[in-house]
């Protein structure tokens, strides 16, 4: 029989947590050692490669590598950084291609151009500069540190482009990373960071720098974003992964999804609009954030830009009944991107509601009704709904409610500045691209760097190697200042 008399409650409350954590640590203990896919020597050697089966032991690795990062020069962390960006350069294709036959979204053509451009427009180092004040009080020198150990949670869209965007930036700024990869894309991913660690060393950088998780589950995710070593937490996804890490009680940079409407009114150039759209809203089969999901057109030129567009690679469906079968197969009963379809060829799209096309068909286009599930979802596939509206005000009104607030992307095709500029200041994206493509807004035939990962939630925009540093000030009294 149990003795109520002088039990302290607190005390066995704390008990039984603390037995109910030993208990937890130990079961997931056991789940990491067990790796059914490979051998001892092999999970051994596949260490030396910066893929861990176990991910404390990554985050353990990444947070000595770290150190040894710290204690080198800013010559060194650029070193580093052109070596990863020459090695990379070398395996584009094969990245490519393992991301398409891994996740079966998209097209290789295209992971070409996007997997190259997070090598080449990724700054590194330059991108750190330093803030001074001058004046009768001395010195005072703002200074961009690193956070230490970063956690990245990368997404199955922009697998091997995010691996590599980050890597160069947060290892320019003097952090070390431990990548927590999609379960669908993580064989990719990690070829992707097997390479960055080669190119690491190869530079005489650390050992361990860049690090990732063999056979990611959402448990492992977990142990990263609860590891007292990672200081950071930055996360490219969804936005069940950006709530995940804006709960985890860590600083957390999260990129996460969009909703892209493009606006096309009647003074635009019909011609380039209809191009710059088809080859953006196609564009790796509309996987990217930031690709065009629908637009709204002005009437009196609605008809010549859907003309423009066929003639550029569109399939226009017309009749209902065509657009409800397509409706059938690609949203769910719960309303949600039936995920079969996501990154799918339009071709395929269309096989499967019965229309034969060729290969140069890289878009569907149909007219739709502002409430369509094709306007408010995001699809991520190469359908585009076009929905016809009165002027361009019109238009920008209902562009806005089809970004649901999320601040990420919006495109807008005008010769008119007063809508140009009236689009921009009340859509309050993160990325606007005026009389372009959407890719663009990431460097991508436009002006500026290249990031895959777009921090509209918290806030920090396009990321870069500055984002990923903490800024600290340095004053000197009274000295060394010579007006
Ligand atoms: P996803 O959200 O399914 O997965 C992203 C990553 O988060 C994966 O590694 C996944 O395992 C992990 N994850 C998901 N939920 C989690 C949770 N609760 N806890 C811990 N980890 C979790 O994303 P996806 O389907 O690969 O990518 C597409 C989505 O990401 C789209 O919504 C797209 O708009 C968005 N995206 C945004 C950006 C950006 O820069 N803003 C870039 C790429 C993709």
């Amino acid at each position: 029989m149990m003795k109520y008399e002088n039990i302290d409650i607190n005390q066995l409350v704390k008990e039984v947590q603390n037995k109910l954590a030993e208990v937890t640590l130990k079961t997931q203990a056991k789940d990491l050692e067990k790796d059914e896919s490979y051998t001892k020597d092999e999970i051994d050697k596949r260490k030396d490669s910066g893929i861990f089966n176990d991910p404390s032991e990554a985050v353990e690795a990444a947070y000595i590598a770290q150190k040894q990062l710290f204690d080198m020069s800013l010559m060194d962390r650029k070193r580093i950084t052109d070596s990863i960006k020459e090695h990379l350069l070398k395996y584009v294709h094969e990245l490519s291609q393992l991301v398409v036959d891994e996740t079966g979204m998209g097209n290789k053509r295209d992971k070409v151009i996007k997997n190259t451009v997070a090598i080449e427009k990724t700054p590194s180092t330059e991108d750190l500069r330093a803030g001074v004040f001058t004046g009768d009080d001395g010195l005072t020198l703002l200074e961009l540190s690193p956070f230490g150990v970063i956690g990245a949670i990368t997404p199955s869209t922009n697998p091997t482009e995010t691996a590599i965007c980050n890597s160069i930036g947060m290892v320019a700024a003097g952090n070390s990373v431990v990548f927590s990869p999609h379960p669908g894309a993580y064989r990719s991913t990690n070829r992707a960071v097997e390479l960055i660690s080669q190119a690491v060393t190869m530079a005489g950088g650390p050992k361990n720098l860049v690090v990732t998780v063999d056979n990611p589950s959402m448990k492992k995710s977990q142990v990263i974003m609860s590891h007292e070593k990672i200081n950071v937490l930055c996360a490219t996804g969804g936005p069940g992964l950006v709530k995940a890490v804006l709960s985890s009680g860590k600083k957390a940079i999260g990129a996460g999804a969009g909703n892209p409407p493009v606006l096309v009114d009647a003074t635009a150039d019909i011609e380039k609009a209809a191009k710059d759209i088809v080859d953006g809203a196609s564009f790796d089969n509309n996987l990217p954030c930031i690709a065009e999901k629908e637009a709204f057109v002005v009437d009196s030129v609605f008809d010549y830009l859907v003309f423009n567009m066929v003639a550029n690679g569109a399939y226009h469906i017309k009749d209902q009944d065509t657009i409800k079968k397509l409706e059938k197969i690609l949203i769910t009963e719960k309303g949600q991107a039936n995920k079969d379809y996501i990154g799918k060829d339009a071709k395929v799209i269309l096989r499967d509601i019965g229309i034969q096309v060729d290969d140069d068909i890289r878009l569907v286009i149909m007219e739709t009704n502002f409430e369509h599930p094709f306007v408010q979802v995001e699809l991520m596939m190469p359908v585009l709904p076009l929905v016809r509206v009165k002027d361009a005000w019109e238009g920008m009104d209902l562009a806005i409610k089809a970004e649901h607030g999320l601040r990420h992307t919006a495109m807008c095709h005008s010769k008119d500045i007063d809508v140009l500029t009236e689009m921009g200041r009340r859509i309050q994206t993160t990325i606007y691209v005026k009389n372009g493509p959407s890719y663009a807004g990431i460097g991508i035939g436009g002006e500026g760097y290249t990031t895959y990962t777009i921090a509209g939630p918290t806030g920090e925009g396009l990321t870069s190697a500055s984002t990923f540093t903490r800024k600290r000030r340095c004053a000197l009294v009274g000295g060394f200042t010579i007006r």
